[in-house]
Formats: C-alpha cells, sequence, structure tokens
C-alpha cells in the first residue's frame, strides 16, 4: 500500500509501507512463539519425565513382586517337596490348611499341579482336576522357576516340587492381581497430575507474562516507527527504566534514530525558509525599486540610472547565493567525488593572494603571505582554492580598515597546514561552533552590508571535510580570528 502524505511544508512524499498481507507471509506474533517455544521446552519434557517417572516406579514395584511371589512359591513348594504331597495322601490336609494360610495372609492365590500340569490343589478350589499347560508351570516343570506378567495385569510364579531322583514332580503356582500395585500407582499418578498441572498453570502465567514483558516495548517501538513513518517524528518509544536488556537497547537505538530524524527534519526546514527569507529580502528591494519608478511619471533618467544599479546589485546577491547553493549542493551529493590530483599549494595560495589583494588594499589592511615550506599535495584545486578564498575573504571581510591579516603555509610529513589571522572583529566564544551552519551570521545587520550569504565557510567546512582534513577556529571578540586548516598531503582513493 503506497501513501502519499503531505509534510508540515506541504512537500508531498510517497511513503512505502508493507502490506499486512504479503503473498503467503503469515504474521505469527513474536508472543506466540516465544509461548510455543517455551510450553516445547519447558512443559513437554515435564510431561515426560513425569511419565517415565511413574512407569520406573510402576515397573520396579512389579519387579519386586515378582521376586516375592517367586520366593513365597519357593518356600511352599520346599514345604511341598520335603512332606512328600504329591505321593503321600496323608500329608494332604495339614499342608493344604498352611497354602491356605499363605494364601489368606498374603492375598494370593495358590495352585498345586503335578507333572502333568493338572491342578492338584487350587486356594480357590474352582480348577482341581483341570489341566492347565501354562507356559511358567511348562518351563518350572522342564528347567527353570518363573514369575511373569500376564495380559490381564496378574502376574504368576512358578516354583517346581522336586520328586525323588531330583525329578520334578509336579509345580506351585502363585497367581496375583496388581490390584495394590496399581492403586498405589494410581495414587502416586493422581498426586503426580495435581503437581504437575499446578507447575503447568505457574510456568504458563510465567511464561505469559515474561512473553508480554519481552513483546510490549517491541510493540510499542513498532507503533513509534509507523508513526515516524507517516511523517510524525516526535514520537518516543517508552523506556521503563529499572531493567536493562537488548530489548531497551533497542528502544533506546530507536529513540536516538528519531531525535536524529527529527533535527534532521527540523535542519531541512530550517534550510528551506532560511533559502526562501534570503531570496525574499532582495526580491521585495528589486519589487520596491520597480515599483518606484513605475508610479512615477516624468522618471528623471540619473533615477532611473540608480535605480537600475541598485536592481542589479540584488539581483548580482541573488545569484551569488543560488551560486552558493548549488556549490554546496554539489558538494552534498558526496557520489560525486573530488577529482584528486598533486596540487602545488605554494603557487595556489600565491594566486588566492593575488586576487584578495585589491580588496584587502582598498580597506587599507596588509595582506601577508608567508610560505614556510613547498608542499604539494593531493587536493581538488578548484574547490580547495574556493574553500581557502572564503577564509580569506572574510578575514578582510570582518577586519576594519587598517587592520592585518596573515596567511601561512606550513607542512610536516603528512598533513598540510593554513592558516589565517586577522586583526578583525572576532566571533563570540558561544557562536564559534555555529558558523559553520548554513546562513548562519553572528550578526545579521553587519552581514547584509558586508555583502556575504552567509554560505562561505559552509562550502569550506564541506570541502575541507572531503579532503577528509579538518578546520579550526581560534577567535577572541575584538581582537581577531584564526583558522587553522589541516589536510593529508596524500588521499588513500
Ligand atoms: P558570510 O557570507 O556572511 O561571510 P560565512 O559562512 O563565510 O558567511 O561566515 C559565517 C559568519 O561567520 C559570518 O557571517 C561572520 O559573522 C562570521 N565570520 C566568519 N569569518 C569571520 C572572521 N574572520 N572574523 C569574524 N567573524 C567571522
Amino acid at each position: 500500500m503506497n501513501r502519499n502524505i503531505s509534510l508540515q511544508n506541504g512537500e508531498l512524499v510517497t511513503i512505502l509501507t508493507k502490506e499486512k498481507k504479503q503473498g503467503k507471509t503469515r504474521f505469527i506474533s513474536l508472543r506466540w512463539l516465544l509461548l510455543f517455544a517455551y510450553a516445547i521446552t519447558g512443559i513437554i519434557p515435564l510431561l515426560l519425565m513425569t511419565g517415565i517417572m511413574l512407569r520406573s516406579v510402576q515397573d520396579y514395584f512389579e519387579e519386586e513382586r515378582k521376586k516375592e511371589l517367586l520366593r513365597q512359591a519357593n518356600v511352599i513348594s520346599g514345604q511341598l517337596t520335603s512332606s512328600d504331597y504329591l505321593f503321600d495322601g496323608q500329608e494332604h490336609t495339614d499342608m493344604e490348611e498352611l497354602i491356605l494360610e499363605a494364601s489368606q495372609n498374603n492375598d494370593f492365590r495358590v495352585l498345586v499341579l503335578d507333572s502333568s500340569c493338572m491342578v492338584v490343589y487350587d486356594t480357590g478350589y474352582e480348577d482341581v482336576g483341570k489341566t492347565f499347560l501354562l507356559p511358567e508351570v511348562v518351563e518350572a516343570l522342564e528347567n527353570k522357576d518363573t514369575a511373569r506378567k500376564q495380559k490381564n495385569g496378574a502376574i504368576y510364579a512358578a516354583a517346581s516340587i522336586m520328586g525323588a531322583n531330583k525329578t520334578r514332580a509336579g509345580v506351585v503356582l502363585i497367581a496375583d492381581g496388581l490390584a495394590d500395585v496399581q492403586d498405589t500407582i494410581g495414587n502416586v499418578g493422581r498426586k503426580a497430575s495435581i503437581l504437575l498441572l499446578a507447575i503447568i498453570l505457574f510456568v504458563l502465567a510465567v511464561m505469559f507474562v515474561s512473553s508480554k514483558v519481552f513483546t510490549e516495548p517491541v510493540k510499542s517501538m513498532i507503533r513509534v516507527i509507523q508513526k515516524m513513518s507517516e511523517g510524525h517524528f516526535e514520537q518516543r518509544a517508552v523506556i521503563k527504566t529499572g531493567i536493562h536488556n537488548e530489548i531497551v537497547d533497542l528502544a533506546i537505538a530507536c529513540n536516538q534514530m528519531a531525535d536524529q530524524l527529527e533535527k534532521v527534519e527540523s535542519s531541512r526546514q530550517q534550510f528551506v525558509s532560511n533559502v526562501s527569507h534570503e531570496l525574499k529580502t532582495p526580491l521585495s528591494s528589486v519589487k520596491v525599486l520597480s515599483e518606484s519608478i513605475l508610479l512615477q511619471e516624468d522618471v528623471p533618467k540619473e533615477m532611473y540610472v540608480e535605480f537600475l544599479h541598485d536592481i542589479n546589485s540584488e539581483v548580482d546577491r541573488m545569484t551569488a547565493i543560488i551560486n552558493d547553493l548549488l556549490t554546496l549542493v554539489k558538494l552534498d551529493q558526496k557520489e560525486i567525488p573530488l577529482n584528486f590530483q598533486e596540487v602545488d599549494l605554494n603557487a595556489m595560495m600565491a594566486d588566492i593572494i593575488k586576487r584578495l589583494q585589491p580588496l584587502a588594499a582598498a580597506k587599507e589592511i596588509s595582506l601577508q603571505w608567508e610560505e614556510l615550506k613547498e608542499v604539494s599535495a593531493d587536493a581538488d584545486e578548484m574547490k580547495l582554492s574556493l574553500a581557502i578564498s572564503n577564509l580569506v575573504d572574510n578575514a578582510v571581510k570582518y577586519t576594519p580598515e587598517g587592520g592585518e591579516v596573515k596567511v601561512t603555509l606550513d607542512a610536516d610529513h603528512q598533513h598540510a597546514f593554513i592558516s589565517v589571522t586577522d586583526t578583525g572583529i572576532g566571533i563570540p566564544e558561544e557562536e564559534v561552533n555555529r558558523i559553520f551552519e548554513r546562513f548562519y551570521r553572528v550578526d545579521k545587520t553587519r552581514d547584509r552590508e558586508t555583502g556575504g550569504t552567509g554560505l562561505g565557510l559552509s562550502i569550506t567546512h564541506a570541502t575541507i571535510m572531503m579532503h577528509n582534513g579538518s578546520i579550526k577556529v581560534n577567535s577572541k571578540e575584538e581582537e581577531g580570528t584564526t583558522i587553522l586548516v589541516r589536510i593529508p598531503l596524500r588521499q588513500n582513493v
């Protein structure tokens, strides 16, 4: 969606905003993503761990029960072996009472089977005479006493009864349901589920709050940036103090960007209003001058000449402003590189002095030129010459008649130094940093008289910066000003 927006100064800009639905991209809130990630990494492992723990406890209980039942079966089978139960009818009642007691005490069922797997005795009384070809019974008869969990959840433990000559004559089979184990596990499981639910609810609440803490500032920043993209540069993201993290840093950076944008926007507006104002003044003069001739009848020729002369100088002034503006615009277009060539700075400087000497002479200012070294540097001669001319021109302009202006050229093994010192009016300390601003003048009225555009130092500054140099001002009001320019001898282009 493209929107045309009118900024305060009436300029029409087109802002390209992202469509909410862009093709197939789906908007998934960062908050839900965070919640989802939390859920996967926090809750699912918790559930798995609880499940595994319950399972292990159950397995442990079952194993213990198997061992216990096998031990009991062994005790009974030992007693039956020694009492010769299977072969001696006399011992039956005593032994059966003993087995019944064990069965009742332990709440399990005991069956005694003979070598053909037929039930000889059953504490449940139901299956006497039946044949049980259970794998546990067969294994016990063959070689090994076994306890195993059945599909129905019960445990069968089978221990062999020994006959004569160490043969296996029968089997004691204990059958025990695992109801009590299941009850215990169920209980533990229920308690674990309640605890788990409480933990999950707690974790979800923490996730919900923390994801809000994370995403709220991001949302507020998005709102701010959207507002800024609509031209409201005064918008700022709210930064809550107390905690500090990357998101707070992001909000701070966002606000700094807003500050910068606001500054650029306001300086742009200021610039436009300055340009209009600067051009309006000479235009008004032209208008007044021309109207006063047009409205008068029988204007004498001398007046025509005088007024046309004034009009001409106002036009010159406008031309100067526009030329300076064009120079600045060209310097601002950084993609147009400077035309660096080896320049003989001594010759360039001597030329500048020669050109400005008449200006100084007209004000009876002594313009001195001192070259301390032979210096050649990589520079764009035309632009650098204009930049230095502006400095010498200012020195002459802002020095009263009879004053002095001294220009020097020096160098070390890396830099060239050009200084322009005058005995002029100087610049107030608090204004020194502002003189490179476009259209900035210390004293507006006086500068109208001196004819400056207020752009000269902006041009000089931009040019020196493009030469990777620096410019410093030392000034004292009523005493004079020194401007020191430093540029590198070699440009690494
Ligand atoms: P202008 O065209 O008005 O001279 P500049 O950009 O060259 O514009 O200079 C900006 C302002 O800085 C001037 O208006 C003046 O007030 C002050 N200035 C510059 N050079 C000097 C100087 N050598 N001595 C005193 N003031 C100066």
